[in-house]
């Protein structure tokens, strides 16, 4: 697979690297690194790393407008993203060939090579796997990038972090020195209005019968944080270990593109299979939804304590045994 994908990269003048919508360290960060790789094994390739970004992730580099391709002449790179739907890029099925480089579980075939590990920590991790299985060529700043992402889907080494993963970080940091606590800097520096928001969270979590922990935010008191329906979601990941809680989400209103936003995690319950129920997806215990009102969060939000319920049962039942 991995020398499929090079020999594929390698024939193509013309690559285009997209990602899933809804921009995130991971998918911008595997985006950029394997721009500049592929650039510098071969300098005079074109490259464009394409998609909607956002100022919080200008460290990670800018972004390309899909401007004077030809399509069917061209390779397309998608990494982070198992469904056409979610991929943020006007074209697709117009390029002469397409490459998948994704973790999630799978959703649909849509490109030519399908490079899907779910085991996989990020796009971040399959990137870096890539590289060190070929003769892509690698240097500080595309490493950098690569920790960053890995860094940031699991968590800080939360999620997914195997041996292999360790292996990995353990083998980039022999060969680059890395200035660890600059990289965390880059990808955790947060305005203090965000903070502020995150105590607002904290104070109106409302917990259901069976442990989902779950705040609405409207538009309004998105505005009054100075914040926006992305970061307000971001802070999903800050909510871990909470006793009462199995499951969580932020419920963001999205004003601007008329969509409530719904990220969910969990400590328990498979959560992505409820999430596709309401136009959304991701990983077992990572997902999101996107829903138009406010009643069907509140069914989503039901659905998930049912959820808990059955994983509070099984569990118990589990000990009695
Ligand atoms: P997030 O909460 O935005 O970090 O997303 C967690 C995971 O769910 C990521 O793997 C996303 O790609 C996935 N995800 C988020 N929103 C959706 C959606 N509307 N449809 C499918 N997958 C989603």
């Amino acid at each position: 697979m991995f020398k499929l994908i090079y020999k594929a990269i390698k024939k193509y003048d013309t690559i285009v690297i997209a990602r899933h919508v809804g921009v995130d360290p991971d998918a911008m960060a595997s985006q950029m690194a394997l721009k500049e790789a592929i650039l510098l094994t071969w300098p005079k390739k074109r490259v464009l790393a394409v998609g909607t970004g956002g100022s919080k992730f200008s460290y990670l580099g800018s972004l390309d407008k899909l401007e004077d391709v030809s399509f069917s002449e061209s390779l397309l790179i998608v990494v982070d993203t198992p469904d056409k739907r979610r991929v943020d890029s006007p074209v697709i099925d117009e390029f002469a060939y397409k490459i998948k480089i994704d973790h999630h579980p799978f959703v649909e075939n849509f490109c030519d090579i399908e490079f899907i590990d779910d085991q996989k920590s990020s796009a971040c991790q399959l990137v870096l796997e890539l590289l060190y299985r070929t003769k892509l060529k690698r240097n500080q700043s595309v490493i950098e990038k690569l920790f960053i992402g890995l860094v940031s889907d699991t968590n800080r080494f939360l999620f997914n972090s195997d041996s292999v993963v360790f292996s990995l970080v353990s083998k980039i940091l022999s060969e680059y020195p890395l200035d660890i606590p600059h990289l965390y800097q880059q990808l955790y520096m947060r305005p203090l209005n965000e903070v502020r928001l995150q105590g607002y969270i904290e104070q109106n979590m409302k917990i259901t019968d069976h442990g989902v922990g779950y705040v609405s935010l409207t538009a309004d008191i998105i505005s009054k944080f100075s914040a926006d329906a992305g970061s307000a979601g971001n802070m999903v990941n800050n909510f871990n270990y909470i006793d009462e809680v199995l499951v969580w989400a932020m419920i963001s209103e999205d004003k601007k593109n008329e969509i409530i936003k719904i990220n969910i995690r969990s400590r328990g319950p498979v959560i992505n299979t409820i999430a596709e129920k309401y136009h959304g997806g991701g990983h077992k215990f990572a997902s999101g939804a996107r829903v138009t009102t406010m009643e069907e969060a509140e069914l989503l939000i039901h659905d998930l304590d049912r959820a808990c319920k059955k994983y509070i049962e099984e569990m118990e039942g589990g000990k009695e045994k």
